[in-house]
């Protein structure tokens, strides 16, 4: 059941090349990959982590109340900057349209960030990078 039993026949002749494989896969599939601006994603996911470790490090591990107050407010500080940045930055290369706000507007908060991951072409304009 390894990905040879699914892949199209001659996969491993010269026709198919390997570089071929990777960019073809549908694992990255997404509007945002596609447009080249995953790595905005990863900014994002970086942020979440890093401000959620120091929240939760200082609310935990530091004694004086107004240190551990200031502490924690850097980590939503950095949280907050790092979606407010993801949001205003990831745009259609056609029209400039803020792709991500399209997902704040018409998705529920538990899946918007699925969504915005999932989209496949612009929602205002409909280009396709493909
Ligand atoms: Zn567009």
């Amino acid at each position: 059941m390894g990905l040879s039993d699914e892949w199209p026949l001659g996969w491993e002749d010269d026709a198919y090349p390997r570089t071929g494989m990777v960019t073809g896969s549908p694992a990255d599939g997404g509007f945002i990959d596609r447009t080249g601006q995953s790595w905005r994603m990863r900014v994002l996911d970086t942020a979440l982590l890093v401000g959620v470790a120091i929240f939760l490090g200082a609310w935990v591990s530091i004694d004086e109340m107004l240190l551990r107050r200031l502490v924690m407010n850097v980590g939503v500080g950095i949280v907050f900057l790092g979606w407010v940045w993801q949001s205003l930055t990831t745009r259609c290369p056609h029209c400039r349209y803020r792709v991500m706000f399209h997902a704040y507007e018409k998705y529920s908060s538990l899946d918007w960030l699925l969504r915005a991951r999932a989209m496949r072409s612009c929602p205002k304009c409909g280009y396709d990078p493909d």
